[in-house]
């Protein structure tokens, strides 16, 4: 049902990664088409897979149901067993992973196994929480009654991802629900949907009950969507994607008042201001715009510099993007690889083209790369203000726009006026700035002095329209788990 071009099989160390998985035989509905996954590096196909319908997603609804059943009846601790034994064989297999992932994403290797390492973390920081599921005694207001509350998990989960992480959205997903009890039916982007099957075979090697995580490509998303938002045997959907698809999701989900772990889109705000280490605030500035070819949720959108700072900064800015090597992300030399398709391609120059005609100037790049795959040079614009498109849209691309500000109040003021509030960075050397700021900002999360946020450890997500909900952490059990209150009367 899968087939891999032969000589991308014949790198992978364990072919068996990208087997059918066995939960593909339990739905009793064959997919009858393929569809083509490309590399974006090289716009070579490299596999087909098989194109799910709306018949089939229904099936592993049925599946997942009877299978979430008797695992949430398992000891926490042999859930957590069989969670650590797949963290085990996601290292095992992290080069096959790392390949996978670069051959349908395009990011650079090293990315890419740091992105396998990244899914990884979640994994083992979930297997370890499955065993903290702890309830309350709470003392009642009434004699001879108990009050306890007990964490149940909430059922079936629909889950939704991106192409940008293809490993590591899933992962933050899965992990939490196979270690609060819960199942998963997950629909992977049409992109890049090997990753996702690896990880399911993954999950089967670990001995996890194939019918727990079934994952179903497909190029009809809207047919995943109207299914897991109406059939009533799905009790929550997560979805990590844009803004837009979710707003979608949410008002289909709410005539059964569907429960919303939602993960959209950002337009981080990257603050340096005049007392800001350059060199920190120039690796800062790398990390969290030009990781992933600038195609991150988190990536920084708008970067306000201080007038005092501000030539030096452009200068040292354009002088390290120099030095970043645009290629094929299997070519150890490369750091920036591909963009995803054509249309994002077009996407940064328009954007690129607004913000020229409104003034902006282009320091650095600007155009697509001459050669076959989706290439786009690493790019530095100054110049730029509130009104052009580019500060109000997510780029999804390797530009950096520039802009000058003044005084602290007028940069949070600007750095806030936007629906999103997902990442923001803050480069400073004075304390009380930084506190300040980071209170005064309207976003889940700040950086201060570090373009790199993301962890297990800690709680990932927005606020405004960027998103609901939180992944990874101690809270990141959570949006899994239904309390109930049990009032026992003696
Ligand atoms: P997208 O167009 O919203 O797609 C995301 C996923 O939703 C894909 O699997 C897509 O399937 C699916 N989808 C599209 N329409 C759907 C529908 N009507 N019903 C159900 N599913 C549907 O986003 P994208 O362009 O792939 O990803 C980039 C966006 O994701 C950016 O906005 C980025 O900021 C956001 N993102 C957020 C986070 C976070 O943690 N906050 C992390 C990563 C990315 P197809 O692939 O088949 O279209």
């Amino acid at each position: 049902m899968i087939t891999i071009d032969r000589e991308f099989s014949k790198r992978l160390g364990n072919a068996a990664l990208l087997k059918a998985p066995s939960v593909w035989n339990a739905l009793g509905h064959k997919a009858t088409t393929t569809f083509a996954v490309e590399n974006p590096a090289t716009c070579e196909q490299i596999a087909h897979v098989p194109d799910f319908s709306r018949a089939a997603i229904k099936s592993a609804i049925d599946v997942a149901r009877t299978a979430q059943k008797s695992w949430s009846r398992l000891t926490a601790k042999d859930r957590a067993d069989r969670l650590k034994r797949r963290f085990g064989l996601w290292h095992d297999n992290l080069e096959d992973l790392a390949l996978i992932l670069t051959m349908e994403q395009g990011k650079p290797l090293a990315e890419a196994r740091g992105e396998i390492r990244y899914g990884a973390s979640y994994v083992e920081w979930f297997a370890e929480e499955a065993r903290r599921l702890y309830g309350d005694i709470i003392p009642a207001p009434v004699a001879n009654q108990k009050i306890m509350v007990t964490r149940q998990p909430v059922g079936v989960v629909a889950a939704i991802t991106p192409w940008n992480f293809p490993n590591a959205m899933m992962a933050r997903k899965v992990a939490p629900a196979l270690a609060a009890g819960c199942a998963i039916v997950a629909k992977p982007a049409a992109e890049t949907p090997l990753s996702t099957i690896a990880i399911a075979n993954l999950a089967e090697q670990a001995g996890i009950p194939v019918e727990l995580f079934c994952v179903l490509p497909m190029t009809d998303a809207p047919a995943f969507g109207d299914e897991v938002t109406s059939n009533p045997y799905v009790a929550k959907i997560t979805f990590t994607g844009s803004t837009e698809v979710g707003r979608r999701l949410m008002e289909q989900g709410a005539r059964q008042i569907k429960r919303f772990g939602l993960e959209l889109g950002g337009n981080a705000p990257l603050i340096v201001f005049d007392d800001a280490d350059l060199e920190k605030a120039i690796e800062g500035t790398i990390a969290a715009k030009f990781r992933n070819a600038g195609q991150t949720c988190v990536c920084a959108n708008r970067i306000y510099v201080q007038s005092g700072i501000h030539d030096r900064f452009v200068q040292a800015l354009s002088d390290r993007v120099e030095t970043l090597t645009v290629g094929n992300g299997a070519d150890p030399a490369t750091a920036i690889g591909p963009l995803i398709n054509p249309a994002s391609i077009k996407k940064v120059e328009r954007l690129l083209e607004d913000a020229r005609t409104n003034g902006a100037k282009i320091i650095k790049g600007g155009q697509p790369v001459d050669r076959p795959g989706h290439f786009f040079r690493p790019t530095i614009i100054s110049d730029v203000d509130c009104r052009m498109a580019i500060a109000r849209e997510e780029i999804f691309g390797p530009v950096a726009p520039i802009f000058r500000f003044e005084t602290e109040k007028e940069v949070l003021d600007l750095a806030n006026d936007t629906e999103f509030g997902l990442a923001a960075y803050v480069f400073s050397s004075d304390i009380g700035c930084i506190f300040r700021v980071a209170e005064e900002l309207e976003t889940g999360m700040v950086g201060m002095n570090t373009g790199v946020i993301s962890t297990e450890v800690a709680p990932f997500g927005g606020v405004k329209q960027s998103g609901l909900g939180r992944e990874g952490s101690k809270y990141g059990l959570d949006d899994y788990i239904e309390l109930k209150y049990i009032c026992l009367a003696t």
